[in-house]
């Protein structure tokens, strides 16, 4: 039965560890000082696109941008945590923006 105890404390130790580790993934960019978003279309990575910003929110004390308009047909586009990027599903192909630097 103390065994058994040990074993279910440590699971649950386990498992509030990996909720922090996926609280901690949420990688949504923030919005720099001067509030131009630049993209990279993954699938035309030659070409920078300054975004339109739909949408940001205060988190932590930051600016965090929650949407981007999309280039290509304007629709607001939310970001993906999965991909690391904003995602647009409304024209035709898949868009995929990641934000880039301005260089
Ligand atoms: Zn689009």
């Amino acid at each position: 039965m103390g065994r058994r105890q040990t074993m279910m404390e440590k699971y649950k130790q386990q498992m509030k560890a990996y909720r922090r580790k996926r609280m901690a993934k949420d990688n949504t960019p923030f919005l720099p000082p001067d509030g131009n978003v630049y993209v990279m279309d993954t699938l035309d990575p030659t070409k920078k696109i300054k975004a339109e910003v739909v949408k940001t929110k205060m988190k932590q004390h930051r600016t965090i941008v929650e949407s981007l308009a999309c280039p290509v047909c304007g629709n607001p586009m939310v970001w993906d945590s999965k991909w690391e990027a904003f995602i647009c599903n409304k024209h035709g192909k898949k868009g995929i923006y990641e934000i880039i630097d301005e260089v």
